[in-house]
């Protein structure tokens, strides 16, 4: 089969390699889509871990192949499919902290190599566990498409959960891509009003038309009295850090109200090391909290919500690649266009 191998740092090849061979519990899944993820691009720009390995977790597809002992579940049915699930019998399970289990944190699905997903792949091998419990069955009038974006719809539901969003709350979120885009969406289905930021205004636009109460030019040098502004004088309650920059975080510990929170959603590098004012925290009572990847207790809840089509992750989706056009696909992904946002890759004929 075909497979996107990355080789090292900014290093993927399209190769041929073996079809994932499975076991007893474990069935082989055909990739139809699988979307680009942001901690897919870090991992391959920075070199963040050994090589080779073959990425993509954003994935739907068709099951191909049962193995023995399976129940429940038949070749042909079309899936999504995530690649993390917890044990919910360890400490951390039993604390909801599920991102924390040590069962969690391998990889249960894969296309060869060191387990790392596998979706950038024609097919993936899907292990026992995630057979159980991290298989969705898709109704029948939802896309593949639509599917490969249940894994982070997970992470921004569990992101808003963690936030504590309350109805009338003015959440800011900074960085309106794919991800701000469906943190935007679900802010507003919890009854908040958004003040959105970006540097590319059709991003803003986009952001508008799925429900941002206000856009705000992420370079504008004002922006900081606009926000207080339109909160009398207050701050936000809530500030969402959706993008990778840590500076950032310093924005959103000005931006937020005494006692109110900053939530950071793209710091996932340990060692990421950025100064804060540390009585803006103690005198002033802002809380920095952190979510990080999904949460098993939200999974039909996901369902539910991009099923009903309550989200819009369609609207979303701006490029599709086939596997061979990868290098594009990943290019434009680490190279944001002013129409560019969720970037998916299909295995299609
Ligand atoms: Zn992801
Ligand atoms: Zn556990």
């Amino acid at each position: 089969m075909k497979a996107i191998v990355y080789r090292g740092k900014n290093d993927l090849r399209l190769e041929e390699v073996p079809v994932p061979e499975i076991q007893a519990g474990e069935v082989l899944v055909k990739i139809d889509t699988c979307g680009i993820c942001g901690t897919d691009l870090k991992k391959i720009k920075e070199g963040l871990v050994s090589a080779p390995r073959i990425f993509g977790h954003e994935m739907a597809g068709t099951i191909t192949k049962i193995g023995t002992g399976v129940t429940g579940w038949k070749e042909g049915e079309r899936v999504a499919v995530y690649h993390h699930i917890p044990c919910e019998n360890c400490y951390y399970c039993s604390v909801k902290a599920f991102s924390m289990c040590e069962k969690y944190k391998v990889t249960g699905t894969t296309a060869g190599f060191e387990p790392s997903g596998g979706g950038f792949a024609e097919y993936i091998r899907v292990m026992d566990w995630i057979v159980e419990k991290g298989m969705v069955r898709l109704p029948e009038e939802v896309s593949y498409e639509m599917a490969s974006f249940l894994e982070p719809v997970n992470t921004c539901l569990k992101c808003i959960r963690t936030a504590r969003v309350k109805p009338g709350e003015i959440v800011l979120i900074t960085g309106q891509g794919p991800i701000g885009l469906l943190l935007t969406q679900i802010a507003k289905l919890h009854g908040a009003t958004v003040i959105a930021t970006d540097f590319i205004e059709t991003r803003l636009q986009k952001s508008r038309q799925l429900g941002a109460d206000i856009t705000l030019k992420a370079e504008d040098p004002g922006i900081q009295s606009t926000i207080k502004s339109l909160t009398e004088g207050r701050g936000v309650d809530l500030a969402i850090v959706a993008t990778a920059n840590s500076q950032v975080v310093n924005f959103a510990m000005e931006s937020v109200r005494f006692a109110g929170r900053v939530m950071l959603f793209a710091q996932t590098h340990l060692g990421d090391i950025s100064p804060i004012d540390l009585g803006m925290v103690c005198a002033h009572e802002k809380e920095i909290l952190g979510s990080y990847s999904s949460s098993v207790e939200l999974n039909h809840e996901v369902e539910e919500m991009v099923f009903s089509r309550k989200l819009d992750v369609e609207s979303l989706i701006s490029h599709q690649f086939p596997l061979d056009g990868f290098d594009k696909a990943i290019d434009l992904a680490l190279h944001p266009s002013d129409t560019s946002l969720k970037i998916l890759i299909n295995m299609r004929d």
